[in-house]
């Protein structure tokens, strides 16, 4: 049975058949088997004040706690490094910090989860995000040598003026700008064989884009639906 997986802000699992990708090349056939996914933890969030996300102010004076997750999939033809979470720097900083309405905090760095994984940051191959939010952002620029995957308005959107003049963030990803890059639109099938999906999902951000996995296995954590926000 095949088992297919989204990550993104959210990360859910079903056991479906794949819907058919009408755009694709003629696939090639995959052992599914040989791609795998891990799920790596990139940060901690505390959101000190969720009417952030409220314009009725039904979340007033509420807080909640979430995690910025990165993945890494391996496929035999390439690794891809999906979302790079909160910046490593801040494992420096035991406790964390508050930066406005969240206090963020990195107690295992990215860099040291992909090594205990025998992978270089020059090792990977490919390098796509969800959205270009910082929690996403904050290692991006240290991937640079892999070939980045990213949505044509989501591009534009990590290169307008005003991301351009987000001193926190921007340093981050600058170096993307002179990375191999690969920019699309709607669905775009990674290693050709629709085992690995970048999928359009505007909203949160212009181009924002879900991941959707086919795997031998269902992932370790979602035995039935789950969200990790
Ligand atoms: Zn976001």
């Amino acid at each position: 049975m095949k088992h297919i997986i989204f990550a993104s802000c959210l990360l859910f699992a079903a056991c479906n058949n794949a819907p058919t990708n009408e755009d694709a090349a003629p696939q090639v056939q995959t052992d599914i088997a040989s791609v795998k996914l891990y799920a790596l933890e990139c940060g901690r969030i505390d959101m000190l004040d969720l009417s952030l996300f409220d314009k009725g102010g039904a979340y007033a004076g509420r807080t909640n706690k979430a995690t910025s997750s990165c993945y890494l999939v391996r496929h035999p033809k390439g690794d891809l490094l999906w979302d790079t979470g909160l910046p490593d720097a801040l494992n420096a900083i035991p406790g964390g910090v508050t930066n406005g309405p969240f206090h963020i905090e990195v107690p295992t760095t990215l860099e040291s989860q992909l090594t205990a994984l025998g992978v270089a940051a020059t090792d990977i191959e490919y390098l796509s995000v969800s959205h270009s939010h910082f929690d996403h952002m904050g290692n991006a620029g240290a991937y640079a040598s892999a070939t980045f995957l990213v949505n044509e308005a989501e591009h534009t959107h990590l290169f307008r003026d005003e991301a351009r003049n987000d001193a926190e963030t921007f340093p981050a990803y600058s170096a993307l700008e002179q990375a191999k890059t690969v920019k699309f639109t709607g669905e775009y099938d990674v290693f050709g064989d629709a085992t690995v999906t970048i999928m359009d999902m505007p909203g949160h951000t212009p181009g924002h884009t879900v991941l959707k996995l086919e795997l031998a296995k269902p992932a370790r954590c979602c035995s039935a639906a789950i969200y990790i926000i």
